[in-house]
C-alpha cells in the first residue's frame, strides 16, 4: 500500500491525504509542488527518480487504510 506521508520532506509543510499538491517518487519520497518546481526541479534528491502527483485515496478507504503519521524531513534540502 502507498505510504501517504503527512508532509513535505523539504519544507515540512502539511500534505494531507487529499492534497492535490503532494508529489511522490517511486519510493514514496513525498514533496510539495512548490519544492518540486522551485527547489528540486522535478527530480527526487533521495533517489534521482522523477516525481508525479500523489494519487488521492478515497475518504472511505482512509478509514480502513489510514495515511501515515510518520513525518520524514531531510536535514538539508537541496
Ligand atoms: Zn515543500
Ligand atoms: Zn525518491
Amino acid at each position: 500500500m502507498l505510504d501517504l506521508r503527512p508532509g513535505c520532506e523539504c519544507c515540512d509543510r502539511d500534505l494531507p491525504p487529499d492534497s492535490p499538491d503532494a508529489m511522490i517518487c517511486t519510493y514514496e519520497c513525498t514533496w510539495c509542488r512548490d519544492c518540486v518546481d522551485n527547489v528540486l526541479h522535478g527530480v527526487c534528491p533521495n533517489c534521482g527518480g522523477n516525481l508525479q502527483p500523489r494519487p488521492i485515496r478515497p475518504a472511505e478507504l482512509l478509514a480502513t487504510n489510514p495515511a501515515s503519521t510518520q513525518r520524514v524531513v531531510r536535514e538539508h534540502c537541496p
